[in-house]
């Protein structure tokens, strides 16, 4: 266990943000915290915030290497990630390939109906107001990004998802959608941030449809880090696996 000298900034649902020595960069620690619906389901699981910083991890790696701006730096720990620390822009981008969630709620979309080409979708990051969605004027008039900033946006989150559905793909999962968040770094580039695990995707399996995501604790079923652990077997390396003590299973 590396121990890291820190002082604590930001206490969000289910990670802790501190400042560290070097001013440039945070300490973001993956608590075992899980919430759902607005913050009134609440529980806590052991293993839940390692497993969200490694598959975390090992996705921002991915994004890298591909040319996308992240905020990961290292893992110092399994539940610990140096990032760079970001100016965090206050919108939820949500990005969907199939109708499912709040979708088949508030719109006539076909349950499981294919999205080509997905679905964007910006929500305002804003407990008071319950995260509204939004829309480019809104966005602009409240002065959270400008027109160019939002273009640049949706033209990241649609690599990513181009990225990471393939990525997954290759393991016998659905990317079927996801939420993330952006900040600027100090040069005022757009940045990648937050973390995308399974408390933010929707991953289903590629046959059954099974789904190996938060929504297992939404609807109060059994077995939700259980099926992160699972993720964590699919995404890893052998050797990424050993160097963290993720234990294997046999998928
Ligand atoms: P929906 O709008 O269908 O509930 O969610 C769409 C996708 O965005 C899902 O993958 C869900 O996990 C993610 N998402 C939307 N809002 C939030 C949020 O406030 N917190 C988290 N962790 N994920 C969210």
């Amino acid at each position: 266990m590396t121990e890291i000298k820190k002082e604590l900034l930001y206490t969000g649902k289910a990670k802790n943000v501190y400042k560290i020595e070097n001013d440039d960069e945070v300490l973001i620690k993956f608590r075992d915290d899980i919430t759902a619906l607005d913050g009134g389901k609440k529980d806590t699981l052991s293993k839940k915030g390692a497993y969200n910083a490694l598959i975390s991890a090992k996705f921002f790696k991915i994004l890298e290497e591909e040319g996308i701006l992240t905020q990961y730096v290292k893992l110092v720990n399994e539940d610990e990630m140096i990032s760079k620390s970001l100016d965090m822009i206050p919108l939820e981008v949500i990005c969907r390939n199939i109708a499912t969630g709040s979708l088949l709620r508030k719109y006539p979309f076909h349950k499981n109906q294919e999205l080509q080409p997905p679905v964007l979708q910006f929500d305002y990051k804003n407990d008071v107001y319950h995260d509204p969605m939004l829309n480019d004027s809104i966005i602009i008039a409240l002065k959270i990004a400008t027109e160019e900033q939002l273009a640049e946006i949706r033209r990241i989150t649609l690599k990513i998802n181009e990225i990471l559905s393939n990525f997954l793909k290759e393991r016998g999962l659905i990317l079927v959608d996801f939420k993330i968040e952006f900040g600027f770094d100090k040069e005022g580039n757009i940045v990648l941030g937050d973390e995308i695990s399974p408390d933010t995707t929707r991953l289903w399996d590629a046959e059954t449809y099974e789904n190996f995501d938060k929504d297992i604790f939404r609807k109060g079923e059994e077995g939700v880090v259980d099926a992160y652990h699972v993720v964590v077997n699919l995404v890893l390396t052998d050797e990424e696996k050993e160097k963290w003590n993720v234990e294997k299973l046999d998928l």
